[in-house]
C-alpha cells in the first residue's frame, strides 16, 4: 500500500503515521523527520535546511526530491509506504508521480486529514516530540504517560524550535499557498480521501482504517 498524507501543519499526520505504519506494516516516511535527523547531525542537508525550517518555509524541491526518492528506493519500501509531510508542492507532487510511473506503479490514495485553521495553534503549540524515536505528544490533548517522557523509548521529550506562535503562522500561510493546491491535484485524479481531523485521536484513526479497508 502506497499512501500520501496531508493535511495542514498540526492535523495529526505524525500521529496518525505511527498507527497506520504499525497496522499495515509500512514504513512512515517524514521528511520533517529526516530533515531533524540531518540536523542533529549535523549533515551538510541538514545545515541547508535549518534556515528555512527555522523560518518556517520550505526547503527547496530540488533537495527534498531528491532524498525522498532516494529514501523510496530502500529495501524497506518493496511492500508500500506511508508519506508524510511529502509532497507539499504541485512539482513534488509530480516529481512522485514520474517516480512511480517509472517503476510502473501507482499511488493507492492521498489521504487528507482536515482540519481547520482554527485548531492548529492550540495543537502546535502544545506539540512535544520525542527526538528520538519522532513519536508526538500534546501537553493537553496526548501527554504521555509520565510527565516529560516519551512512552515508546523513554527519551526525554521537547517542543519544536519552530512550533513558537510566530512560525506556525508564517507555516500556514505557506501550507494555504502551496501544499493546499495538492488537494485538487490528487482529487483530479479520483486519489483523494477525507477524514475529519477534529475528532479524538482514535476516532481519527478508525475512519482512516474504513477508508484504507476499501482503497485495494
Ligand atoms: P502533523 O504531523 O500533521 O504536523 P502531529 O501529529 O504532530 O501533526 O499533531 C500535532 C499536535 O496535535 C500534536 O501535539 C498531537 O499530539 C496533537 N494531535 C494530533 N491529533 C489530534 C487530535 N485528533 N485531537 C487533538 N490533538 C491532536
Ligand atoms: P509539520 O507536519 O508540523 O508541518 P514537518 O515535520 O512535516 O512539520 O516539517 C517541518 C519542516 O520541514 C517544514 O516546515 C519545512 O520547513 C520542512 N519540510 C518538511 N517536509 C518538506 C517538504 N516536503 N518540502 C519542503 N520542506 C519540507
Ligand atoms: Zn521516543
Amino acid at each position: 500500500m502506497k499512501i500520501v498524507l496531508l493535511g495542514p501543519p498540526g492535523a495529526g499526520k505524525g500521529t496518525q503515521a505511527k498507527s497506520i505504519s504499525n497496522r499495515y506494516s509500512i514504513p512512515h516516511i517524514s521528511t520533517g523527520d529526516i530533515f531533524r535527523k540531518n540536523i542533529s547531525e549535523g549533515t551538510p542537508l541538514g545545515i541547508e535546511a535549518k534556515g528555512y525550517i527555522d523560518k518556517g518555509q520550505l526547503v527547496p524541491d530540488e533537495v527534498t526530491i531528491n532524498m525522498v526518492k532516494d529514501r523510496l528506493t530502500w529495501e524497506d519500501c518493496k511492500n508500500g509506504y506511508l508519506l508524510d509531510g511529502f509532497p507539499r508542492t504541485v512539482a513534488q507532487a509530480e516529481a512522485l508521480e514520474g517516480f512511480l510511473a517509472d517503476r510502473n506503479e501507482k499511488l493507492d490514495t492521498a489521504l487528507s486529514i482536515e482540519v481547520p485553521s482554527s485548531f492548529i495553534l492550540e495543537r502546535m503549540t502544545g506539540r512535544r516530540v520525542c527526538p528520538s524515536c519522532g513519536a508526538s505528544y500534546h501537553v493537553k490533548f496526548n501527554p504521555p504517560t509520565k510527565a516529560g517522557v516519551c512512552d515508546v523509548c523513554g527519551s526525554d521529550i521537547v517542543q519544536r524550535k519552530d512550533d513558537t506562535e510566530e512560525t506556525v503562522s508564517e507555516r500556514l500561510e505557506v501550507y494555504e499557498r502551496q501544499t493546499q493546491p495538492l488537494i485538487d491535484f490528487y482529487n483530479n485524479k479520483n486519489l483523494l480521501s477525507t477524514v475529519d481531523g477534529t475528532k479524538a485521536i482514535n476516532e481519527v484513526f478508525e475512519s482512516i482504517c474504513s477508508i484504507l479497508g476499501s482503497v485495494k
